[in-house]
């Protein structure tokens, strides 16, 4: 078998929270290309209905759509049963939706604050936590979550204490989870990418006027495309990645590079 072969994920299934749309959907896309059956996990049930359809369309998958809010522990339990008695199984789990409000930190309330928090870290830790039971128990299994260049950096200028201080607890939550589970066969990997052209972005009208700032502080001059992160988690997903534990990975056009 060459490489591309190994990196293959036929026989393996899982799912990816967030992935109705922009970055899920691409990476529930990527995975389902390289031959896993996924489940669509996210709060809108109608745009995920449709995703599933269009990605099991168009790659022969079995991909199906399940309703959950990842904040809300009984939701979780619910959806991860859901994901076992379709497929048996849970090889991978790509720990991706999250929210971000811009709000001053004098400003911010303490309900957007948590709001922000509730999704973003204890979305994840809830989420990472059920999947990792059932991988735990299986002997293992591939988590992936979605952190950002904002855990590692505080992005300028718009101010988004709660969502940098959520990226910076979901790599600290990545790792510590990996190092408990490492010896038990599940790896627990984040990914950290830049700025990237979805509707998290370009529907929030306060952030449409930075892009530009943005792009001028980029080395590369130019926002990331979802496309750009979808052979990352196929890897992560994948056996070839069997000694990659406890990593997080920059995906950021070298924008936290210096
Ligand atoms: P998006 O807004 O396009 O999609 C997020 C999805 O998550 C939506 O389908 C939404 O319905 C779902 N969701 C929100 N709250 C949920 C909940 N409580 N339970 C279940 N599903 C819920 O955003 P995106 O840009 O694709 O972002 C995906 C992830 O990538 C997020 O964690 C985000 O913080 C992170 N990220 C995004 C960027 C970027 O520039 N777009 C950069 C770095 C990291």
């Amino acid at each position: 078998m060459n490489i591309l072969e190994k990196m293959r994920l036929d026989g393996k299934n899982g799912f990816v929270t967030g992935a109705a749309r922009g970055i899920g959907k691409a990476t529930a896309t990527a995975l389902a290309e390289a031959g896993a059956d996924v489940a669509i996990v996210d709060l809108d049930i109608a745009e995920a209905e449709k995703t599933a359809k269009a990605i099991g369309e168009a790659t022969g998958r079995d991909v199906f759509a399940v309703q959950a809010d990842v904040t809300d522990p009984a939701s979780v339990d619910q959806f991860i049963q859901a994901v076992l008695d379709r497929f048996g199984a849970i090889d991978f789990a790509h720990c991706n939706a999250g929210i971000c409000i811009n709000a001053p930190a004098a400003e911010m309330t303490y309900e957007q604050w948590k709001k922000v928090i509730d999704v973003n870290l204890n979305g994840v830790f809830l989420t990472a936590q059920a999947a990792g039971k059932v991988m735990l128990a299986q002997g293992h299994g591939s988590i992936i979550n979605t952190a950002s260049m904002s855990g590692h950096i505080v992005n300028v200028p718009q101010p988004q204490c709660a969502y940098n201080a959520s990226k910076a607890g979901v790599i600290m939550l990545t790792k510590s989870m990996a190092v408990e589970w490492a010896d038990r066969g599940v790896r627990v990997n984040s990914i950290s990418p830049g700025y990237i052209g979805t509707e998290l972005v370009l529907s929030n009208q306060t952030l449409i006027p930075l892009i530009d700032k943005w792009n001028a502080m980029a080395p590369m001059h130019r926002m990331g495309t979802v496309e750009e992160l979808q052979s990352i988690v196929v890897y992560l997903a994948g056996d070839t990645a069997g000694f990659t534990t406890g990593a997080d990975f920059s995906i950021d056009g070298a924008f936290t590079a210096f």
